[in-house]
C-alpha cells in the first residue's frame, strides 16, 4: 500500500490489514484525491474484535477511577490538539474550520462527562429488604462494543460513544466513514499517549462490508450507529436477529416555527445559521421554516438577501460561513432535489446551483461548490419537503397558526429536532408538550443537547430505546445487576417451598 492509504489501528497498531481494496479520499474544497482510505475485509475486522475481546477482561477489573484518569489524560491531549483535529476535519469534509472546532469541542465535552465515570456507575443499594437481607444493584461492562459513524461530524459522532463506552469499562471497535478516516487515527494516537491499553479501541477503516462483519460478529455485544434512516433501520433489525443491543440514530428534517410575535432578527439569523451552516449537511439542521401567519411576507425576503450573500469559501478561510458539498455524488443529490423542487411547483427564490466556484477561492474550481439555496410555498406532498436533502437547501412552508404548524410537524416520518421562534411562554409550553419530536428548541434553533443529557430522535430518527451519551448513554452500555446477599447468622434453619417474602 502507497504512503497515502489510509489504514486501520488494531490492538495499539497502525495496520494495513488484508484487503487490498482502497476507496479514493477527497479535499471538497479542490476536488482533489488526497489519500486512500482502506477497505477492510472480514478478517481485518475478526483481528480488531479479537484485540478488543483479549484487551476486555483487564480493562473492565480496572477501577473506574483509574479507567477516569485514563479519560482525563485524553482530555488534556484533546485540548492540545484541537486545532489540529479541525484541520484534519476540514481537510477531509469541507465544513469550514471555525465549525470544525465546534464540533471538537462539542465532542470533548462527552470525554469530560466520561471523566466523571466513577460517579456515573455507581449503584443502588439497599440495606434489610428482609430481615438480614441487603440487595443492591450494580452495573457491568458489556465487552466488545461497536460504532459505525457518518461522515458528516468524524470527530464528534465518535465521541458521542467511545468515551462513555470505554470509560464504562468495555473495549470498542469504530468503524468510521470512508469519506473523511483521518481524525479516526489521530483519536487513536491521542487515546494511545493518555495511556489507553491496546486493543481497548480500534479502528476498522471501510464500508458496508465491514459493518456488516461487525453486526454478524458473535463477540460483538452492542453497535451504536448514527447515519442515514434506510441503514439505521436495516442495522437495527439486523442487530435484534443477531442478538445485539442497538442504537441507531438516523436521519432528519428538522423544522423551525417562526411565530409573529417572533423578534425576526434573531430568526433571520438563527435560520441562515441553522439551514446553510456546515452546508445543511448536519442531522440538527434547520432544512424546513415554518412562517405563521404573515411572517412568510416579512421574512422570506430578508432570508433571500442573506442566503445571497453567505460567504462561500474553502473552509481553511477564517471569515468562510459554508464550505462545499462532501463529495461530486452528494452535490448530484441535491442539485437533483432543487430540480424536482422546480419541478414540483416550489417557487425557487434563491438558486445554489449558480455558485461560481472560482469564487471560492484559489484552486477551488475543480471543488464541490455550490451556493445557499431557497425555496418558498413548500408544500408537504412535495419531495423537498418529504425527503432529507442533506444539503443547503431551506424550503419555507406557510401556515396559518401554531396548530397546523404542530400537526404538520407531527406527521412527518422524521422526529430529531425541532424548534420555535417566539415570545410567548404560552405558545412556547404547548410546542414543547405537544410536539412529537426527540429534541426540542425554543428560540434555539440547533438545540444538540449537553453531554449529560443525551442525544436522540424519535420516529424514524431513532431506532432503539437509548439516547446516546448522557445517563441514557452508559445504560447503553453498561447491564444491570441485581446481587441479594444474608450471611448464615440471619438465616433461618428448615427448606423454604413458598415464594420467598419480606420477612
Ligand atoms: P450513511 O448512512 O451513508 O453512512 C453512515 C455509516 O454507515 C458509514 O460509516 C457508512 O460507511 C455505513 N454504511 C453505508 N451504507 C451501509 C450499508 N448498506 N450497510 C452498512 N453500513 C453502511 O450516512 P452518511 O451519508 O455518512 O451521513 C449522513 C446521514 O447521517 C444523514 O442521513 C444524517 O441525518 C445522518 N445523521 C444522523 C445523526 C443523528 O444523530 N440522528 C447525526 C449525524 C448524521
Amino acid at each position: 500500500m502507497s504512503e497515502a492509504t489510509i489504514q486501520h489501528y488494531i490492538n495499539g497498531k497502525i495496520t494495513a490489514g488484508g484487503s487490498d481494496q482502497t476507496q479514493a479520499v477527497y479535499n471538497p474544497a479542490t476536488g482533489q484525491v488526497t489519500g486512500q482510505v482502506a477497505l477492510a475485509n472480514h478478517h481485518d475486522v475478526e483481528a480488531a474484535v479479537a484485540a478488543a475481546r483479549a484487551a476486555f477482561p483487564a480493562w473492565a477489573d480496572t477501577p473506574p477511577i483509574r479507567r477516569a484518569r485514563v479519560m482525563f489524560r485524553f482530555l488534556e491531549l484533546l485540548n492540545r490538539h484541537k486545532d489540529d483535529l479541525a484541520r484534519a476535519i476540514t481537510a477531509e469534509h469541507g465544513k469550514v474550520f471555525t465549525d470544525a472546532q465546534g464540533e471538537v469541542s462539542r465532542g470533548i465535552d462527552i470525554v469530560e462527562f466520561a471523566c466523571g465515570i466513577p460517579q456515573l456507575l455507581k449503584g443502588d443499594y439497599t440495606e434489610q429488604v428482609s430481615t438480614g437481607i441487603d440487595n443492591w444493584t450494580t452495573r457491568q461492562p458489556l465487552g466488545v462494543v461497536a460504532g459505525v459513524t457518518p461522515f458528516n461530524f468524524p470527530v464528534m459522532v465518535p465521541m458521542w460513544m467511545f468515551p462513555v463506552a470505554i470509560a464504562a469499562g468495555n473495549s470498542f471497535v469504530l468503524k468510521p466513514s470512508p469519506l473523511d478516516p483521518s481524525p479516526s487515527l489521530m483519536i487513536a494516537d491521542l487515546l494511545r499517549q493518555a495511556g489507553l491499553p491496546d486493543g481497548v479501541f480500534n479502528v476498522v477503516q471501510g464500508d458496508k462490508t465491514a459493518v456488516e462483519a461487525l453486526i454478524e460478529h458473535p463477540d460483538v455485544q452492542a453497535l451504536s450507529f448514527v447515519g442515514s434512516t434506510p441503514i439505521a433501520n436495516l442495522l437495527y433489525e439486523k442487530g435484534a436477529r443477531h442478538g445485539k443491543r442497538v442504537q441507531a440514530l438516523g436521519g432528519a428534517k428538522n423544522h423551525m416555527v417562526v411565530m409573529p410575535d417572533a423578534d425576526l432578527d434573531k430568526a433571520v439569523d438563527a435560520l441562515i445559521g441553522a439551514a446553510y451552516g456546515s452546508a445543511g449537511e448536519r442531522c440538527m439542521a434547520i432544512s424546513v421554516a415554518v412562517l405563521v401567519g404573515d411572517v412568510a411576507d416579512r421574512i422570506v425576503p430578508r432570508l433571500a438577501e442573506r442566503a445571497r450573500a453567505l460567504k462561500v469559501k474553502n473552509g481553511l478561510e477564517l471569515d468562510a460561513e459554508m464550505g462545499p458539498i462532501v463529495t461530486e455524488a452528494a452535490h448530484r443529490r441535491i442539485t437533483g432535489y432543487i430540480e424536482q423542487g422546480v419541478s414540483e411547483g416550489a417557487q425557487l427564490v434563491i438558486d445554489g446551483r449558480t455558485f461560481d466556484p472560482a469564487s471560492a477561492g484559489a484552486g477551488c474550481e475543480g471543488g464541490f461548490w455550490m451556493g445557499g439555496t431557497l425555496f418558498d410555498h413548500v408544500t408537504p406532498e412535495m419531495t423537498i419537503y418529504r425527503e432529507e436533502i442533506f444539503g443547503p437547501v431551506l424550503a419555507c412552508v406557510r401556515v396559518p397558526d401554531v396548530a397546523t404548524a404542530i400537526e404538520r410537524i407531527n406527521a412527518h416520518e422524521f422526529g430529531n429536532g425541532v424548534s420555535c421562534f417566539t415570545e410567548s411562554g404560552h405558545v412556547a409550553r404547548e410546542f414543547g408538550r405537544r410536539i412529537q419530536v426527540g429534541m426540542v428548541g425554543i428560540n434555539v434553533p440547533i438545540p444538540v443537547p449537553m453531554a449529560w443529557h443525551g442525544f436522540g430522535g424519535w420516529k424514524r430518527s431513532l431506532f432503539g430505546d437509548m439516547h446516546a451519551y448522557g445517563e441514557e448513554g452508559v445504560r447503553f452500555y453498561t447491564r444491570q445487576k441485581s446481587i441479594m446477599q444474608r450471611w448464615s447468622d440471619s438465616i433461618a434453619a428448615g427448606a423454604e417451598f413458598v415464594m420467598p417474602t419480606a420477612k
